[in-house]
């Protein structure tokens, strides 16, 4: 299950505040000290632990002097509200476009899960929208990434857009968004190149596809496994183009849940989706509260 480690330690941290009848200061900064162990263990950015401490010992102290029947309780009731906050609080939804199509743009380093997301949320919108989605292949570097698409789009029934032999990204994702207007597609996801770094020329393609597209949401993919470097993954891309959200790939197996926790806190984008496994359904909307929940059992 994802976030094990994380819920263990935390669990752990708390378990020893819910049987108290009254929680001393000292209690309060013995469990503040555990859960700030068990947050910078699971690789949530130092300064995001740090505001968070601060908020529980405030939170707490100022809930002691009240006479409570359950202090322990209380206490978890505000670590629980204080994980949400840290994520997000609301769930956030796609934007749509007044008029069709709505484009999404999908970006992200490679092997983080792009494509098959691309497929992922094409089947999501087919499923809650009764959408017709046409996908474009724009990874054009790699031609397995093309035929990747392409089996995902023969799987859901789906028209992928893809051209072989033009190396110009933006002409083909221009030509594509052409082909959507003719067929009347109410969702385009564009999937794009991604390298095994953030450099200047994929950057450069990026904005020049986002010139052409105008893309409603700019959505980036990122690995949960890889905890905070997601984060400034998240960052770096967010410097060049304007992304409107993150889907957060792997949290199957993701026991430690660093990258869920500081993405937003950090970044200031919210995670939309989360990817919980390989297969094309394995896709799931965000809720921050939900996840704060889960990870405090
Ligand atoms: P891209 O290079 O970013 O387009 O990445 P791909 O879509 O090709 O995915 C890379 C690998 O990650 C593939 O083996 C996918 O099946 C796998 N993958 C993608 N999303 C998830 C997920 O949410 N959970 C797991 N366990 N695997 C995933």
């Amino acid at each position: 299950m994802a976030f094990e480690n994380l819920s263990e330690r935390l669990q752990k941290a708390l378990r020893s505040l819910t049987g108290k009848g009254k929680i001393s200061e000292e209690d309060i900064n013995k469990a503040s000290r555990e859960i700030r162990l068990a947050l910078l263990e699971a690789d949530v950015n130092f300064k995001v632990v740090k505001d968070f401490i601060k908020q529980i010992k405030k939170d707490a102290l100022g809930k002691e002097v009240q006479e409570s029947l359950n202090p322990g309780q209380q206490i978890i009731k505000i670590v629980d509200e204080e994980l949400t906050k840290m994520m997000g609080e609301e769930s956030v939804s796609l934007n749509k476009s007044p008029h069709i199509p709505t484009i999404i743009m999908m970006v992200g380093l490679q092997g983080t899960g792009k494509t098959t997301t691309v497929g992922k949320l094409a089947n999501y919108l087919m499923k809650k929208d009764k959408a017709r989605p046409l996908l474009i292949a724009g990874d054009i570097y790699r031609p397995a990434a093309i035929d990747q698409l392409k089996q995902i789009g023969d799987n859901l029934n789906v028209p992928v857009y893809s051209e072989l032999d033009n190396k110009d990204v933006a002409e083909i994702v221009k030509h594509g968004l052409q082909e959507a207007d003719k067929n009347k597609n109410d969702y385009v996801l564009i999937d794009t190149a991604g390298r095994l770094e953030i450099d200047e020329q994929l950057m450069d393609e990026l904005k020049r596809v986002t010139e052409v597209a105008h893309p409603d949401n700019t959505l980036l993919v990122v690995d949960a496994m890889t905890g905070q470097a997601a984060t400034k993954v998240a960052e770096g891309f967010n410097a060049d183009l304007d992304l409107t959200g993150i889907i957060l790939t792997k949290l199957d197996g993701d026991t430690r849940g660093g990258a869920a926790l500081s993405i937003r806190a950090v970044t200031g984008l919210p995670i939309i989706f989360t990817g919980q496994g390989e297969k094309l359904t394995d896709l799931d909307s965000f809720y921050p509260d939900r996840m704060a929940s889960r990870i405090l059992g």
